[in-house]
């Protein structure tokens, strides 16, 4: 059983580490490349590679030492495996071992199914989520993007400053291997998740949308008589969500936004009962969570920029968008923008003028996927969540039953608004 840290925050850079940068350090080295990519998360490493592809010399910087972190989701929505197939990486990618979920099934804690919508009915070569995790997914994106010498990763490159001219952002300080390094570039691109050092740096300031929960992850062993696929399960003030991986599954359990204290204090004891009174088929697995450290938890947040530009710099996935977790789209639409900001800055970068409006019209192209499903994932959280852990019946609305309304959930999970296209 891997174990986790109690106080998951996602991929928090230490603040610590970051609040005692010295006021002026001695710079060993500068480099200078076309595009600086910072974070190497789903939209940094996509991204790095769209360009490195078309002889761009990109920079990855990534400040931990390597891509293994768990509990950061490992779902590849339709739409993801379209962009990999329109890379030509489709069919390798799914030679690495996975899963895949054709539905997803809602239960009461009896077993009964209130809602079950499936992927088969969309029209896409991949009508499934593949599960992966996502160490393995960006060690091989990675992997691809090393065939270019052109594209250089940094690990342990912890970014911490921006260089600024004129109000133009010029590139990025960070300190890894012996100090502290420069990197100037065309364009330097905040990929780098939830807590964003450069949205900060660059004073874009996220704006809250409402979370009413936490979720703490753990895994549990998944017998041969199990269900398959994703599987939610609602019911007596609780709710959990259990992802297939193969032998074993991965668990979320959903608690009110800002519980966590009261669970802990309550003890394991009592978290263990709680499962079993809404999982009662894993009354012995559960014996299994013995130490908080099997437990994860994640403060579940959602938030948008309003701008997510400055002259030089732009931010991507997460550091513009944090995404709740509910339907698991968080990387797709990471992607998604990584795409999108390829689309719009090769030839810029090529020939050596990217202008403030090509950065403006990756956020024109993406802002309103990204708020739309923020209000659907708002709408799921307020109605389902809520009145799960409010101890009310969930029903879904009788319309979805309707064949031709049915795939509107798994659409908008599986592919969002307007998803956009390899174009380079
Ligand atoms: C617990 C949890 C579970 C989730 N489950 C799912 C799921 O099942 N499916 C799904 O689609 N989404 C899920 N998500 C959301 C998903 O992980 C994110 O939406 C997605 O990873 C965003 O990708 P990104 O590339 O923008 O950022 P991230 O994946 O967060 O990557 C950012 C990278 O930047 C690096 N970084 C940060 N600061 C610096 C710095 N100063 N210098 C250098 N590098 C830095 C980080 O180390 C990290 O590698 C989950 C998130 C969490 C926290």
């Amino acid at each position: 059983m891997a174990t986790n840290s109690s106080s998951n925050q996602g991929d928090r850079v230490s603040t610590k580490e970051q609040n005692q940068t010295p006021q002026a350090h001695e710079i060993i080295d500068v480099q200078q490349v076309d595009c600086c990519i910072v974070g190497g998360g789903p939209a940094g490493v996509v991204l790095s590679l769209l360009l490195a592809r078309q002889g761009i010399s990109v920079m990855l910087l990534e400040a931990h030492r390597d891509f293994d972190r768990d509990f950061r989701g490992d779902t590849l929505q339709p739409s993801a495996m379209e962009i990999m197939a329109e890379m030509g990486l489709a069919d390798r990618l799914l030679e690495l071992p996975h899963t895949k979920l054709h539905s997803i099934t809602l239960r009461a804690p009896d077993g009964s199914v209130i809602f079950s919508p499936s992927f088969n009915h969309l029209k896409t070569h991949y009508p499934y989520v593949t599960v992966m995790p996502q160490v393995r997914f960006l060690d091989f994106i990675v992997g691809e993007a090393k065939q270019y010498p052109n594209f250089q990763l940094i690990l342990g490159a912890n970014v911490q400053e921006l260089v600024e001219e004129d109000s133009v952002i010029r590139g990025v300080q960070y300190r890894g291997h012996g100090g502290w390094h420069e990197v100037r570039a065309q364009v330097t691109i905040g990929a780098d998740g939830r807590h964003s050092r450069l949205r900060d740096l660059a004073g874009l300031e996220a704006v809250q949308t409402s979370a009413p929960m936490d979720v703490l992850w753990f895994r549990l062993p998944r017998l041969p008589e199990d269900a398959e696929g994703l599987n939610g399960r609602i019911g007596q003030g609780r709710m959990t969500v259990l992802l297939d991986r193969g032998e074993q599954w991965q668990i979320a359990y959903v608690i009110p936004k800002g519980g966590y204290q009261q669970v802990r204090a309550a003890g394991l004891e009592t978290l263990r009962q709680n499962i079993v009174e809404i999982l009662p088929e894993f009354k012995e697995r559960v014996q299994q969570l013995q130490d908080w450290q099997q437990i994860a938890f994640l403060s579940v947040e959602s938030s948008y920029v309003r701008r997510w530009y400055r002259s030089g710099l732009l931010l991507i996935g997460d550091a513009a968008h944090v995404m709740s977790p509910v339907g698991g789209v968080g990387i797709n639409y990471a992607i998604q923008d990584a795409v999108a900001a390829a689309n719009h800055l090769s030839q810029p970068l090529k020939n050596q003028q990217v202008q403030v409006s090509h950065l403006a019209a990756v956020q024109r192209q993406r802002q309103l996927p990204t708020r739309f499903i923020q209000a659907f994932q708002s709408f799921i959280q307020q109605n389902l969540i809520k009145s799960a852990l409010n101890n009310q019946t969930f029903q879904p609305p009788a319309l979805l039953k309707l064949p031709i309304l049915r795939d509107i959930p798994p659409r908008i999970i599986g592919f969002g608004l307007f998803p956009p296209h390899v174009q380079c």
